[in-house]
């Protein structure tokens, strides 16, 4: 049977990483792999999260299983963080999932046992799990245009031109904030657009939301997705606690449907737990139990939002360093975008030959797309790339 097996394609991302470990040079900057770093290079775990786990140590008295959805607190908390007042809850099923990506993965496997014929639109570019995930699925995509590689914007015209042509049933798959891998995203007059097409001719929308913080704010970034949860009959939440409570490794995510029509709720909800069921049973607990902590405790979630902000903060202030560097270095405004774009990722618009030369000539490495994550700089670090951006004649 092993004999049948076939060499899979590597994920170009950690290809990236073992390449920048075996890279001798002091010198080198790491802007590949999508993970917050502070100004030294780590990735702390937030304060709150900590004291979370200190209190969790002392009060946990059993590691009993939970329940297939996960434990109902954390849905309810979550739910809250990321659609606030949009919705009445009675309208919402949810269930903890491994991640954001686990939340993805069960959100497609729901879409297939719903509607087999469903396409999912996915935008060019999007998160290479997305596709990966789909073609794994034997789902079928397709792309619509996102990225203006002119003004690295986005391509609001192309986008809704190709959206036109989605048939009722299908999903369009949105990032809700902090698109991954460009930085560029939709203002709110343009969500309203899409909400509006999307309605008019019966599609459903799949919002994956991964950054919910890291852009414009909590409450900010979580705009998009509580107008689309608000105005559209169906929709489809993926959510990840990865990065905005910095709990990578804990895998926790949570998928959330929501339906206008309260009478499904139950059946929804008995979906998502049978899915759970199929796939790995009962969730992982213990990122999902600090969550919940965290958001359901005064002094613990004004920690944690202080945090986030000052994590916030520190990308946005690095985003702005980079753009004036390069408006120095260059003489034009050309690299504005920068500062306009929000969350942890810009694509630069630049040539895999570029990005080849970026690494080689100076030991920066980025995903060769040209997206570079902004928390891989410091104030030190961002000359010295913007230095290299202009020698290398991007
Ligand atoms: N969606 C997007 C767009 C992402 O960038 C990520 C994180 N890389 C995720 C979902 C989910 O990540 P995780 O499974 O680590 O929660």
């Amino acid at each position: 049977m092993f004999e049948n097996l076939k060499e899979q394609p590597a994920d170009k991302i950690l290809q990236l990483m073992q390449m920048y470990k075996e890279d001798p040079r002091d010198t080198k900057i790491d802007l590949g792999v999508g993970v917050y770093k502070d100004a030294s290079g780590n990735t702390p775990v937030m304060r709150a999260i900590k004291a979370a786990e200190k209190q969790l140590w002392e009060a946990e008295t059993t590691k009993a299983y939970t329940g297939l959805a996960g434990d109902p607190a954390y849905g309810d908390a979550m739910i809250k963080l990321v659609l606030g007042d949009a919705v009445a809850r009675a309208n919402v099923a949810a269930a903890a999932t491994p991640g954001g990506t686990g939340a993805v993965r069960q959100g497609f496997d729901l879409i297939r046992m719903a509607n087999p014929d469903a396409k999912v639109w996915v935008s060019d570019p999007t998160w290479p799990n997305h596709l990966s995930i789909l073609k794994h699925m034997g789902m079928t995509k397709v792309d619509y245009r996102y990225f203006d590689s002119e003004t690295r914007g986005v391509d609001f015209e192309g986008m809704m031109a190709d959206l036109a042509g989605v048939a009722a049933g299908d999903v369009v798959l949105v990032h809700g904030c902090c698109h991954n891998p460009t930085g560029a995203n939709l203002n709110m007059a343009q969500w309203g657009e899409l909400v509006e097409l999307l309605n008019a001719k019966g599609a459903i929308p799949m919002v994956d939301i991964a950054y919910q913080g890291f852009g414009d704010g909590l409450e900010e970034d979580a705009q998009a997705v509580r107008l689309i949860a608000s105005k559209c009959p169906e929709v489809l939440i993926a959510a990840s606690c990865s990065k905005n409570f910095g709990i990578y490794r804990e895998r926790t995510g949570l998928l959330m449907t929501v339906c206008n029509d309260p009478s499904r709720q139950k059946l929804n909800q008995g979906t998502l737990n049978y899915l759970n069921r199929q796939n790995y049973s009962f969730p992982p607990d213990h990122g999902a139990r600090l969550v919940t902590m965290v958001l359901t405790d005064d002094a613990l979630r004004a920690d944690w939002m202080a945090e986030l902000e000052e994590v916030r903060l520190s990308m946005l202030g690095l985003r702005e360093q980079l753009a004036s560097e390069l408006q120095r270095l260059s003489g034009s405004d050309r690299f504005g975008f920068i500062a306009q774009h929000r969350g942890m990722f810009s694509r630069l618009g630049t040539t895999p030959e570029m990005v080849e030369k970026l690494r080689a000539d100076h030991g920066i490495y980025m995903v060769g797309d040209s997206r570079l994550n902004i928390a891989g700089l410091n104030k030190t670090t961002v000359p010295i790339l913007a230095e290299a951006i202009i020698k290398v004649g991007i």
